[in-house]
């Protein structure tokens, strides 16, 4: 189902959403704490309730779960307006890794798994986080090469891996780590409170705002029970693509609204300046950045759309959402940059959020498959045929 509510119904909630970003988010953005988590983590702590009292908690989760129950069609336009502050997805509960956590548990928890971690993650009575990606020569772009294991200890397993970059570790209650057991690629919750589970470091990275950080994460002889496995034993790479897919959309839909936020800094700026006798506005080849980036912006939307409907429909996204991962992170890049260059020297320093929302905009270049891994994935489908004996 493509809506829930008719459209007058949604754009109210839309502009409701917007108010709320306005009126009460970005004014607590103060950017010269970006860097200080532990201010982060309770500004969107304290803007989560807000939400909540609003109504306006989890737009994708369903009631049941506590949340909006919106489509994923539904879900652009709310996740554009949340996304326009980097606070909003975490007042809105709609960012990672919680809510890709949560939608893949809501499909694969046992109904233990259910009660211990599903119901309280949804609540924000706890945190989680996927422990996938490990340093060289372990998996990273290619899923071949995960080196974890879980090998069967009694009725339970014991897992070794050495993990990083896995964000909100730190302050998670449990992990979904993906390990290699004899029937394959696995999924199994460890609680992080578990001697065998140890946060090495915190891995500093570019990205302004972060709640959580990016974690290296040792997992040594650690023993978990028969109820720590998620989903299938063996099928733990479909049940990564499941997560991924779904994540993959939503940061197309925020980052949609952090990067048109950024071009309407520019702009404001670029209508007020002056150079050579005439306003920045009126140069043309300013006018031409402007210009391509509404166009980038209109064909993200579009593409983001289409796959939206199409999983509301039930139907397969893997080419296209890998089609919509690759041009959506490459043209928020491209209208970010050019806030940047439009608004000089103001644009790269922090007394605006320019500089950071590119810092925030650049990893999606990366993270949920890098733009060349998609790229060789894409031209192999569209290959298959051609090159088929
Ligand atoms: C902000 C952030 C948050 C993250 N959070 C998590 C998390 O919570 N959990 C988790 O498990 N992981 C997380 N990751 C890790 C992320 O999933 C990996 O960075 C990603 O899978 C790429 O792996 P890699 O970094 O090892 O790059 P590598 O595999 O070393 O690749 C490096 C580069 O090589 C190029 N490349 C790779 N393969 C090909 C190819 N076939 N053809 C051409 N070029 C290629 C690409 O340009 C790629 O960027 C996060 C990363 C970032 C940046």
């Amino acid at each position: 189902m493509s809506q829930t509510r008719s459209p007058d119904a949604f754009a109210t909630l839309r502009a409701k959403v917007r108010s709320f970003v306005d009126e009460v988010v970005i004014p607590r953005e103060e950017l010269r704490r970006a860097g200080d988590s532990g201010w982060v983590a309770g500004t969107v702590a304290d803007l989560r309730r807000q939400a909540e009292t609003r109504g306006l908690g989890s737009p994708r989760l369903a009631p049941a779960l506590g949340g909006m129950g919106l489509s994923w069609e539904e879900c652009c336009g709310v996740f554009e307006e949340a996304g326009r502050s980097f606070l909003g997805p975490g007042a809105l509960f709609c960012a990672p890794p919680g809510q890709p956590d949560v939608m893949a548990l809501d499909r694969l928890a046992t109904p233990y798994q259910r009660e211990r971690y599903l119901l309280p993650l949804a609540k924000g009575e706890i945190g989680s986080c996927f422990a996938m990606t490990e340093p060289a020569p372990g998996v990273g772009s290619d899923p071949r090469m995960l080196k974890a294991t879980a090998r069967r200890d009694g009725d339970g397993w014991i897992i070794d891996g050495h993990k990083w970059f896995i964000s909100n570790a730190g302050h998670a209650a449990f992990a979904i780590v993906v390990a290699r057991s004899e029937a394959g690629v696995s999924w199994f919750i460890v609680d992080t409170d578990n001697p065998g589970f140890r946060v090495v470091r915190d891995v500093a990275t570019m990205v302004p705002f972060e709640v959580s950080g990016h974690a290296e994460v040792l997992l040594t002889s650690c023993r978990v029970g028969p109820e720590a496995l998620v989903g299938e034993e063996g099928r733990g790479m479909e049940h990564s693509q499941l997560r991924l897919e779904g994540a993959r959309l939503f940061h197309c839909m925020r980052f949609i609204g952090l990067a048109s936020r950024a071009m309407q800094i520019a702009q404001d700026y670029a209508a007020r300046r002056e150079s050579f006798g005439a306003r920045l506005a009126e140069h043309q080849m300013i006018q031409a950045m402007v210009a391509d980036a509404h166009i980038d912006l209109y064909a993200s939307r579009l593409i983001a759309l289409d796959v939206a409907r199409r999983l509301d429909d039930g139907a397969s996204i893997r080419h296209e959402s890998s089609m919509a991962k690759v041009f959506v992170s490459e043209a928020v890049n491209r209208v970010a940059d050019s806030a940047v260059q439009m608004t000089g020297a103001l644009g790269i320093s922090e007394d605006v959020p320019l500089s950071m929302i590119l810092r925030q905009l650049r990893p999606f270049r990366i993270f949920d498959g890098a733009s060349e891994v998609h790229r060789s994935a894409i031209a192999k489908r569209a290959f298959a045929k051609s090159l088929a004996p």
